[in-house]
């Protein structure tokens, strides 16, 4: 009988529901939003916010809601040429509605293309300034013919609401870790349902951890506007953050790429630059900037919240991004497994992480009488066990935290949390 392993059936699962959200057309807000969270909500409770347009948010209001229907470019004998309901990337996000008739000449100012890729639809929006458009592929560009074309976009931009979707995951403390992914792109697979699926999948995986130390907060938000609004309405709770992850283009596969928080020494960072160390896979550590994704909502000044970022391949930095071609081929079930083995690693560090005392620090306690010290056998893992703990009793000196020990011995952190676990048991280690 072929059985299939647990992370290749989280791969496949992750994979199924990346395929479900695909069609929909999603912006920053609207119904695409609100569908795309009812399937998420059948993997895990999600509480829908909606937040009316014109709220103000910090510096910014909450924008009218866009909602489209249809839209088209018929050429002169008639036929659609640009059709929406062939790929949602044909409009321009939030455009505005318009019925009318041109020559090809004018439309042409409506249309956006990428000439370095003639197949590939661009993905464009203009959340905030009213504009309307088509994106297409070069290659039709350079078919369409002189004449009068009919254009129609059947959308609607109005008072409504801004959406999003939060889950929390209860632990013994209030204290939180913030998972955020971003929900606002429409026919996109790598960017961003790879992140969407992997964090929904992390949510349900944390929720079967027997014990947890943190209570973890799933944010799932348009982009920008969705952290500026969330930032705003829970400013007096944030001091429970304790750390934070932006999670998206996680289903490629180029190498892991983790960005620094603010700080770019959170524990966060520590934490993750660890887990990658001991991946045995190449990957690439950056330190913050203030460009890119949310992190650099969250990593305002005002705010300074110690919340890093993990992804693939960066944005800008693989030729399909924001095009037709990150499509469902891109991203891959076992690319979106070792992205959730990762994240999982992750928080096995941020639960396990903790500062001891050596209770018989004076001289090496005799670990051999309390059957810590195996006389027989041999090879690698009893050396690392053996390491582990000689390091662990050296260094908890109520300074150091198991995630310094580890750095420091250059073992990895699970074999210095089992060695901690083993002196606890003999009463060697008290917590800090
Ligand atoms: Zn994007």
């Amino acid at each position: 009988m072929k059985t299939t392993s647990a992370p290749a059936v989280a791969g496949l699962e992750m994979y199924a529901l990346a395929e479900r959200l695909y069609p929909i057309c999603r912006s920053i807000t609207g119904d695409g939003v609100r569908e795309t969270l009812a399937v998420i909500g059948e993997r895990i409770s999600l509480e829908v916010h909606e937040v009316a347009s014109g709220t103000r948010v910090l510096d910014w209001t909450v924008p009218r809601e866009w909602n489209i229907r249809d839209a088209y470019i018929k050429e002169p004998a008639g036929r659609r040429v640009v059709d929406f309901h062939e790929h949602n990337l044909h409009v321009l996000g939030y455009s505005v509605p318009v019925r009318a008739r041109m020559p090809l000449a004018e439309l042409r100012e409506h249309l956006y293309t990428l000439p370095e890729h003639p197949d590939w639809i661009p993905y464009r929006t203009s959340y905030w300034q009213e504009r309307w458009g088509f994106c297409l592929t070069h290659r039709r560009l350079e078919n369409l013919e002189d004449g009068e074309y009919e254009v129609c976009i059947d959308s609607s931009l109005e008072d409504g609401h801004l959406t999003y979707g939060e889950h929390v995951v209860a632990g013994e403390s209030d204290a939180e870790v913030l998972i955020h992914a971003h929900v606002c792109h429409p026919s996109l697979a790598n960017d961003n349902l790879s992140g969407l699926v992997v964090a929904t999948e992390l949510a349900r995986r944390i929720a079967g951890r027997p014990r947890r130390r943190y209570s973890y907060r799933f944010l799932f938000l348009p982009g920008m506007i969705g952290p500026l609004t969330w930032l705003a309405r829970n400013e007096e709770r944030l001091s429970r953050v304790r750390h934070g992850l932006v999670l998206a283009l996680l289903g490629d596969s180029g190498t892991f790429t983790y960005k620094r928080s603010r700080s770019g020494d959170a524990e966060v960072d520590r934490a993750a630059a660890h887990v990658l160390a001991h991946s045995g896979s190449d990957y690439e550590l950056r330190d913050f900037d203030p460009y890119g994704y949310d992190e650099r909502q969250y990593g305002s000044p005002g705010f300074d919240l110690p919340v890093g970022r993990l992804t693939r391949t960066p944005h800008g930095e693989f030729p399909e991004y924001h095009s037709s071609a990150d499509d469902l081929r891109l991203i891959r079930p076992e690319s979106l497994t070792a992205s959730l083995e990762r994240l999982t690693e992750i928080i096995d560090v941020l639960e396990g992480n903790a500062t001891y005392a050596n209770t018989s620090p004076k001289g090496e306690p005799q670990l051999g009488r309390r059957g810590l010290y195996e006389s027989l056998g041999g090879g690698t893992a009893r050396n690392e066990r053996q390491h582990a703990l000689l390091w662990v009793l050296n260094l908890s000196d109520a300074r150091h935290s198991l995630l310094d020990i580890a750095q420091r011995a250059g073992l990895s952190f699970g074999a210095v949390r089992a060695a901690a676990d083993a002196l606890i048991e003999h009463e060697l280690l008290r917590e800090v």
